[in-house]
């Protein structure tokens, strides 16, 4: 079969990359992501299993080459290695990633690296059960820890740690001392990113600081990026299995190489994270003929990208990132 190469946009960037959300409930509550109070009950997703594979096969046949599954927590979808199993059917998928809180990944782990899930990025901004309880709205650290432990026992590798930088969390040298005895001693590679303010709570603080405040555990040497690459900058301190990165969105913005496209929970396709408004792929999908017609919104999608985010309206009044999927 003749894959084709990637979509391209307008400004000539190759778009091969499928961020994908299949849920917007999440059993978290962090501030810079999910302002609500309220934690999610067992309230409908939008979109069916039978939907996720949908839009995934059309952005496969149209040169999407790489898929994470997002949410909201996705782990709360009790169908997530059957539709993580009918992706990997897909000819011409060549990696397949989920992002997760792991709050339940200590058990499910094994069974996704069965159905055929690649690698997990896992969100975990504190190693102090205190500070990640008040970061997460009552968040308990020990079954994360778990879940990272199970993530590489069941080669979901390699395993990314994602810290965002937001300013109700002041991150002192202890809790970075934490981080740097975690890739010491674990092949995990943590970044940390800058926090994008998709809502109100979000306080910008830039990732250098974080970069000259590490450098006092040691000499960071450039690292290659682990698979999956993707904008973060990763270092290397002597002696550590997994590495350290710097993903920063607004100090230093990569829109130039961006390279995906971004569907959220209610099945809206996003050109930019910061899209004022999606291109709903419902009809397409509740219609008659839903690969060609999910194709060509794709296609649309990808030629809606604006060259950076600063030429889309402003981030006030979009939805929080568990809507969006980050
Ligand atoms: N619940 C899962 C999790 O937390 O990993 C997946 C969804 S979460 C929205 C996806 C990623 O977006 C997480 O790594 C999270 O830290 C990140 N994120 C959420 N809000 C953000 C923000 N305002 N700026 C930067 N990253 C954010
Ligand atoms: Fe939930 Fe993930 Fe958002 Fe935290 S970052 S509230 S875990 S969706």
């Amino acid at each position: 079969m003749n894959l084709p190469e990637g979509l391209a946009d307008s400004f000539g960037r190759r778009i091969d990359y499928l961020r994908l959300s299949v849920t917007e409930r999440c059993d978290l509550r962090c501030a810079y992501c999910h302002p609500g109070r309220h934690l999610d009950g067992d309230s409908a997703d939008v979109l069916t299993a039978d939907d996720v594979v949908a839009i995934a096969d059309a952005a496969v046949r149209l040169g999407i080459r790489r898929i994470r599954l997002t949410g909201g927590e996705p782990l709360l979808r009790p169908d997530l290695e059957a539709i993580v199993a009918r992706l990997r059917q897909l000819d011409g998928l060549t990696d397949l990633a989920l992002t997760t809180n792991a709050r339940a990944l200590a058990q499910r782990a094994r069974p996704l690296a069965e159905a055929g899930l690649d690698r997990v990025n896992i969100s975990l901004d504190s190693l102090n059960p205190h500070a990640y309880a008040a970061m997460t709205g009552g968040g308990h650290l020990e079954p994360v820890l778990q879940g990272l432990d199970a993530a590489l026992a069941a080669g979901l590798e390699p395993v990314k740690v994602n810290v965002v930088l937001a300013g109700a969390v002041s991150l002192k040298p202890p809790d970075l001392a934490s981080f740097v005895t975690l890739v010491r001693r674990k092949p995990v590679h943590v970044r940390f990113i800058e926090a994008m303010p998709v809502c109100s709570q979000t306080t910008y603080l830039p990732a250098e600081g974080v970069l000259q405040q590490l450098s006092q555990f040691g000499v960071l040497a450039h690292a290659v990026a682990p698979e999956g690459g993707g904008p973060a900058r990763y270092f290397r301190l002597d002696g550590s299995q997994g590495t350290l990165g710097v993903i920063t969105p607004l100090s230093e913005p990569f829109c130039d190489r961006c390279n995906r496209l971004r569907v959220n929970a209610r099945g809206d396709l996003l050109p930019c994270l910061f899209s004022p408004q999606g291109i709903s792929l419902l009809p397409a999908l509740r219609g008659d003929h839903p690969v060609r017609d999910l194709m060509a919104l794709l296609q649309q999608g990808a030629s809606a990208k604006p060259s950076r985010y600063g030429d889309v309206a402003s981030c006030s009044g979009l939805v929080a990132m568990h809507v969006i999927g980050g």
